[in-house]
């Protein structure tokens, strides 16, 4: 934690006067946003850096006795990862004490007396955490914290007092600074151009993009890290506001309630949480005469990849305000307004109660929706403390007495694996996750079982048991339609995410309670990432192709190359079509983009010539002379239709065309069968893959140099592992993974995600076992 007088560029006597003038706070001696960033929030066309925003912070906590900053650790790309932490002065004088209370109400076991719950219940403080700008180009979430604090500093109405008085604020102003760089940086570089507006040509996490977003289970990146580690952990927030934004055309301002499905191991009073979070700032933003704002719309409540704390007995109030062009404002009349999922911005309904009119949309309205909705919610907390404390009580009660004693008992974990990584992945990210993961110290049995010693017992009797269980459990996503009979609704993100089937690992649910001697809690382990032949280098010469239309598959292939210590270079459009790649590579690796994406790219007509026009016919003919020269070419999901396209394949992608009442698969874990190959060493015969938006072939011409290696199981009872499917006969017995000699060479195509979002650990060796350059036998 970082004094408040500290790097602030003030002199001392102004820390002494700052100090001096405690007691009723003065305006005049805080720094408004405009003071430090040279206009105010929200101006059009205005986006500044990370540092001029970590400037202002400091200045204000250097001048405000509510407000300290914390430097939490460095970004990917080196920069600070900020937090202030604002509440009134008398609660920033017990800060430790409310935070010792809070801790005590988060686990309900440490509490010994009725008298010390009603104290703690009395005394807490309602803990709020505010996250923005995760998403980079939603730009006004780099302003809006800067809104929320300064006004949390300075004003002294009764309802700031309430909430000053009510609550503690953590306030993360940016979940992903490096991203507000990235994205300030490219705007102001191309203001007054064609490309005024557009997205960079480059993912604005450097490994991952937009699915920065998915990682709050995997914790792969460090900032999620940071956040878990410094926030969540640390404080146990009753509530979490994430502020982002949507489209231009739809609602102007989405708040919770969801639209289903809700995970089903989140509490009740959970979702009734969050429906009333939502709603009541739905409610109160109406009063100020804002309009369009919608409820129960667009986005479920289903992946714990966004929503850490809905398994950590916190509430997540998401808030998307629509886009303009990043800082450069639009129009967008009534008639372009389109109906979004739950709702149509042009009509009034119950959750959408009065349409906005259309018109001119600007920052300073996306700034005006986000930090009055961050303030409603805040009042929320203020005002019903007594609640939110009583209720995030009582979901700790419910998980002690493993859900009101509608769970098993508890998942065991077997130690002897095959596969380490998978393992120690797992077991790590529960830890982290603060699940409570014991070890066996003698043999025991359970539900008829025998387990020896050093066996990993996760109780499922503890505060975030629903973390493991949501974790550890096949899913199984209900058949949601859009009306009866009709098409799928889509989920908003995918609809599986079993551990133990995507990192290759057993582990077993115990449903009665067994007798066993059992360790303190495990330290988190620290997973150690090497495959044989690949790993330290003296494999191939490896290149992957990053296109200047950032693919986030690639951002994590990357990652993972880097994580596994597998040596390989980034191959760009102009690499490509200067051709004479065999000199330079033995493999080059096509993540999952889009055959026309491949080819042709950004636009032209938007986008500097350097970042245009994708790899080109120059680059395709270079990539055949590359295979024919003896070079492997390893194509994720849509890339290996490219390469079909490409190479002439005599192959049918046998879902291509179908229609979502045909067959349905939207991010889905699948059964998938091996055959003993080169590129299926160190996998067992059995494995799984992550299937989306993904190909399933045929081999249409027996007598063609193709190798089915891996294909569906040829029971359609069996595709179906996790998630969702409809009509998983279609791709029952068709091929998922195959190897075509074309000349002297080879393309290994997946027909699916083999390292999606790093977690398929499962699935890694055959990714691996491509790159070592050797043909198949
Ligand atoms: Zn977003």
């Amino acid at each position: 934690m970082m004094n408040r007088f500290r790097n602030t560029g003030l002199s001392p006597w102004m820390a002494l006067a700052g100090t001096l003038l405690a007691g009723p706070v003065l305006a005049q001696n805080i720094p408004t946003p405009e003071s430090v960033l040279g206009f105010v929030p929200g101006t059009d066309r205005k986006l500044v850096e990370w540092p001029v925003l970590v400037d202002y912070y400091r200045q204000l906590a250097a001048a405000s006795p509510r407000v300290r900053f914390h430097e939490l650790g460095k970004t990917t790309n080196g920069a600070p990862f900020v937090s202030l932490t604002i509440t009134s002065e008398e609660n920033m004088a017990h800060l430790e004490e409310i935070r010792q209370t809070n801790l005590r109400l988060a686990d309900p076991r440490r509490i010994t007396s009725a008298a010390e719950r009603d104290r703690l219940l009395a005394t807490g403080k309602t803990i709020v955490l505010i996250t923005s700008s995760i998403h980079s180009t939603e730009v006004g979430g780099h302003l809006s914290p800067t809104i929320v604090a300064w006004r949390l500093a300075t004003d002294n109405s009764p309802d700031t007092r309430a909430i000053l008085d009510n609550t503690v604020l953590l306030l993360v102003p940016s979940l992903n600074p490096d991203g507000v760089t990235i994205v300030a940086d490219w705007y102001n570089r191309t203001l007054g151009t064609p490309a005024e507006g557009s997205g960079p040509p480059e993912l604005y996490h450097h490994y991952v993009g937009h699915d920065n977003n998915r990682d709050w289970y995997a914790f792969t990146q460090v900032e999620t890290q940071l956040t878990i580690d410094s926030l969540h952990n640390f404080w146990h927030p009753q509530i979490v506001h994430d502020i982002h934004q949507q489209g231009q055309s739809g609602s102007r301002f989405f708040l919770p309630p969801f639209l289903d499905p809700v995970e089903p191991n989140i509490d009740p009073l959970i979702v009734e949480g969050f429906n009333t979070l939502g709603t009541y700032m739905a409610w109160e933003l109406t009063g100020q005469g804002k309009k369009g704002i919608v409820n129960m719309a667009t986005y479920d409540a289903w992946t714990p990849a966004r929503a850490y704390q809905h398994h950590h007995a916190g509430v997540r109030v998401l808030s998307e305000t629509a886009s303009a062009r990043l800082a450069t404002p639009i129009d967008m009349p009534f008639e372009r307004l389109r109906p979004g999922r739950g709702f149509d911005a042009k009509v009034s309904s119950v959750n959408f109660a009065e349409p906005w009119p259309g018109g001119h949309w600007t920052l300073a309205d996306i700034v005006d929706y986000q930090s009055s909705g961050a303030l409603a919610l805040l009042k929320h907390a203020a005002f019903n403390r007594s609640v939110w404390l009583a209720n995030f009580l009582r979901i700790g009660e419910r998980a002690i007495a493993g859900f009101d004693g509608k769970w098993p008992y508890a998942i065991v974990i077997p130690a002897d694996q095959e596969n380490e990584a998978g393992l120690s992945t797992v077991l790590s990210i529960m830890v982290r996750g603060d699940v409570e993961v014991q070890r066996a110290e003698a043999g025991f049995t359970a539900d008829g079982v025998e387990y020896p010693a050093g066996t990993y017992v996760i109780g499922l009797h503890q505060p975030y048991g629903s973390f493991a269980k949501a974790l550890l459990e096949r899913q199984d996503y209900p058949d949601l339609r859009q009306y009866p009979g009709g098409p799928p609704r889509p989920p908003y993100d995918v609809t599986a995410h079993t551990l133990p089937l995507l990192m290759g690992i057993d582990v077993a649910f115990v449903d009665q309670p067994f007798d066993a001697r059992l360790s303190a809690p495990i330290a988190r382990p620290d997973p150690v990432y090497r495959y044989p032949g690949v790993s330290g280098g003296g494999g191939a010469r490896v290149g992957l192709y990053q296109s200047y239309q950032a693919s986030m598959d690639e951002g994590w292939t990357r990652w993972i190359l880097e994580q596994w210590d597998i040596p390989f270079s980034s191959v760009h459009d102009a690499d490509v079509r200067t051709g004479g790649l065999r000199n330079r590579y033995d493999v080059i690796v096509i993540p999952d983009q889009s055959a026309n994406g491949i080819r042709h790219g950004l636009s032209a007509s938007t986008y500097p010539e350097e970042y245009a026009g994708g790899i080109g016919d120059e680059g395709v003919s270079a990539l055949r002379d590359f295979v024919e020269r003896g070079g492997t070419l390893v194509t994720f999901n849509n890339a290996s239709r490219f390469a079909v396209e490409t190479f002439d394949l005599p192959v049918k992608n046998v879902v291509e065309g179908l229609d979502a009442q045909e067959f349905f698969a939207p991010g889905t874990l699948f059964e998938l069968d091996l055959t003993p190959h080169a590129l299926t060493e160190h996998m067992p015969p059995t494995s799984t893959a992550w299937f989306q938006r993904s190909p399933a072939w045929e081999v249409t011409d027996s007598s063609a140099p193709i190798t089915v290696v891996g294909h569906y199981p040829d029971d359609p009872d069996r595709v179906l592992q996790s998630g969702w499917v409809l009509h998983p006969e279609r791709i029952a017995g068709k091929a998922a993974l195959l190897e075509a000699r074309v000349g002297e060479g080879r393309v290994v195509l997946f027909g699916f995600r083999p390292q999606y979002r790093a977690q398929s650990i499962a699935t890694f060796p055959l990714f691996f076992n491509a790159l070592t350059g050797r043909p198949g036998t």
